[in-house]
């Protein structure tokens, strides 16, 4: 079981011509991974996620800061020292880094070589590997004769061969078509279920957060800018980075440009309803409205899952006699997290 503790991490790097100011990759990052939790980090191209990933697994220096990976603290190691604690780390990439002229058997028995394990040992080992992520008729096959998924397979195997404690994945499923992706995420979850491994992932993708992660870390121009329970920082995003973000994997209110196309369309009052993991009891929303002779339709918006709970925005026409409607609306306001849009 392995927990990951970055606090006030940094890295620079030295200004590309001479005079310059320095680039600030990552700065003052604090994270707290627990021991088997999924955490992602999502952001922008350029917002700093790869580098603090190479700073996790030890492959870059931070420049400020302090990096622990279980027991070894990797800003206080030297580069020798740095070498076997890299063992216990895993990683997998979105171009799956695999040798394409070997088998998959071969890539998996690569790590195991390379940690001086016994050919017998490595055999059996590769084996249950390979057995584990659902490949194990596939072993003496090249790597260009599979599948993308299949491929990400062979990486996530070759990542678990030594036993890590932690696995780092770089848009691991960013490659991948959407029914792949499912799959891919789905082998995630069993490593992190079945074999406690914590796993920190980056991605720009949304829904792959949504599915998998416990917690997120938003980064945005190289700091952490949010953090929280995966269904915490979704639902009630505190920065424009992460409403961005939710905004293109969770039902949302309507953009103001919709907004004008909904006003012309619907002569009702329009209100935005937001429903938090059972919160609130839609049933009596619904029947608040009737009995108060308002009748309603839904014109935009939806509910989806985030880390196993339900979250809902939707924008709702209301129809009815104006006294009756505001009646209604400030009902509503006692039940629900609601605004009126127009
Ligand atoms: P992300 O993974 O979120 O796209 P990166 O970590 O790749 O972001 O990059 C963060 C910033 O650091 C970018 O401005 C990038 O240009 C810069 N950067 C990354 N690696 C290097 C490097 N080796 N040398 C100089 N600048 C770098």
């Amino acid at each position: 079981m392995t927990r990951v503790q970055l606090s006030g991490v940094g890295k620079r790097y030295p200004a590309p011509q001479k005079g310059g100011s320095d680039i600030v990759a990552v700065e003052d990052v604090s994270i707290d991974v627990a021991s088997g939790e999924i955490h992602a980090i999502i952001g922008y191209s350029g917002a700093g996620k790869s580098t603090l990933l190479r700073l996790i697994n030890g492959l870059e220096r931070a420049t400020s800061g302090l990096i622990r990976v279980g027991e070894d603290e990797l800003t206080a190691l030297r580069e020798r020292e740095l070498r076997p604690v890299r063992q216990k780390i895993g990683m997998i990439f979105q171009q799956f880094n695999l040798f394409h002229s070997k088998t998959a058997a071969k890539n998996v028995e690569y790590p195991l070589i390379v940690a001086g394990m016994p050919a017998e040992e490595r055999k059996a080992r590769v084996a249950e590997l390979l057995d584990f992520v659902g490949l194990g008729d596939r072993g003496s096959a090249f790597v260009d004769q599979l599948s993308g998924g299949q491929k990400q397979r062979v990486g996530i195997a070759r990542a678990l061969a030594t036993n890590p404690g932690v696995l780092l994945a770089d848009e691991a499923t960013s490659a991948l078509d959407p029914e792949t992706s499912q799959e891919v995420l789905a082998l995630l979850k069993r490593v992190n279920a079945e074999l406690g491994i914590t796993i920190i992932l980056i991605t720009h993708e949304m829904e792959v957060v949504r599915e998998i992660a416990h917690r997120v870390t938003v980064m945005d121009s190289g700091r952490a800018v949010e953090q929280g329970d995966v269904f915490e920082v979704f639902s009630a995003p505190q920065t424009d980075t992460t409403r961005k973000f939710v905004a293109t994997a969770l039902p949302s209110e309507p953009t103001q440009e919709h907004l004008a196309t909904l006003m012309e369309r619907h002569r009702g009052r329009l209100v935005s309803l937001t429903f938090r993991d059972g919160d609130v009891d839609q049933p009596v929303v619904f029947t608040t409205l009737a009995e108060r002779g308002v009748t309603v339709s839904i014109v935009h918006g939806g509910v989806a899952e985030v880390g196993g709970r339900s979250f809902g925005k939707l924008t709702l026409e209301l129809i009815g006699d104006e006294l009756r409607v505001e009646h209604a609306i400030a009902a509503l306001a006692q039940q629900t997290e609601l605004e009126v849009l127009a």
